[in-house]
């Protein structure tokens, strides 16, 4: 399987992490959950292992790819599967809704490349798409970034996003060892399947994650220092609107937790129309 990647050098700059033992990936797949009925997102095809084991359990697969001296070994490799799809393009800086447009509702998996984590689960995050679930191999400290409690370092918008849109699990633990070439720390897979109906009630999402933005933007500097960057009013105002939420006057944003963000964004936005 290997052999025709012999001279390929891998670009580390690119995420290039392959995976290519075949029982990892039907596990790999196993903890998607996919099943016939599902179409698939996949970003960073690679050379195609993981795309293919997943074609062979869904109904549908798109994948995308950025390095263009894998177009030719992924369009031989994918010529027998009328159910893939492939885009030689930058995730980055493609119109996801367009491309996805008239396929319902979907999953993404990807062995991630990991120059890319945050901004690839914000952009999949804060989407409007019609996301089903999001099932991504991640180095082990993002995968700490996904799970934190309020009040440890971890702790951050990402955390918030994900819980607000999903219930993440951490699925399986990867020893680095076990891609070509190995990272130089061991990985996680999790999957974070969303939830049919958010677990707290947000009058305005927008708002929600500037608050969240906001509350972290300065870790050292307290919430209503940080928040009266956002609002805009005076600070006793910004202090009566903490302590109406029930929160004292020198918390700092990593204390809160998702009700109480959602809480404290639906109080600004009541006062600022
Ligand atoms: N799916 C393959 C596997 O599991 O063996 C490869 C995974 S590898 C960790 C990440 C892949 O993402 C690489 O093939 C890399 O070239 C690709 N990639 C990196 N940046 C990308 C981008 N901005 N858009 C699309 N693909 C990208």
């Amino acid at each position: 399987m290997k052999q025709d990647l012999k001279q390929f050098e891998y670009k580390i700059s690119l995420g290039q992490n392959f995976i290519f033992d075949e029982a990892l990936l039907a596990d790999i797949v196993q903890q998607t959950g996919i099943t016939k009925d599902d179409t698939i997102l996949e970003i960073g095809a690679g050379r195609g292992d993981l795309s293919i084991a997943l074609a062979r359990q869904c109904k549908e697969l798109v994948t995308l790819e950025i390095d263009a001296r894998l177009e030719t070994v992924l369009r031989s490799r994918f010529e027998e599967f009328d159910n893939i799809s492939l885009h030689m393009v930058d995730v980055m800086k493609t119109d996801l809704a367009q491309l996805m447009e008239g396929k319902g509702p979907f999953h993404v998996v990807s062995n991630l490349p990991y120059y890319l984590t945050t901004p690839i689960l914000n952009l999949l995050l804060h989407s409007k798409l019609p996301l089903l679930g999001i099932h991504v191999m991640v180095q082990k400290e993002a995968a700490e970034r996904i799970f934190a409690r309020p009040d440890t370092p971890e702790y951050g918008p990402l955390a918030l996003a994900v819980a607000y849109k999903t219930a993440p699990r951490e699925a399986l633990s990867i020893p680095a060892k076990c891609f070509t070439p190995p990272p130089k720390v061991d990985s996680v897979f999790v999957t974070m399947p969303y939830h049919h109906a958010p677990p707290v009630r947000v009058e305005d999402e927008d708002l929600f994650s500037s608050v969240i933005q906001t509350a972290f933007a300065m870790r050292r500097k307290t919430l209503a220092n940080n928040l009266a960057q956002l609002v805009k009013l005076p600070r006793q105002q910004v202090l009566d609107l903490l302590s109406h939420c029930g929160l004292p006057e020198k918390i700092r944003g990593e204390a809160l937790d998702l009700p109480q963000f959602a809480a404290l964004s639906n109080a600004i936005k009541r006062l600022i129309i």
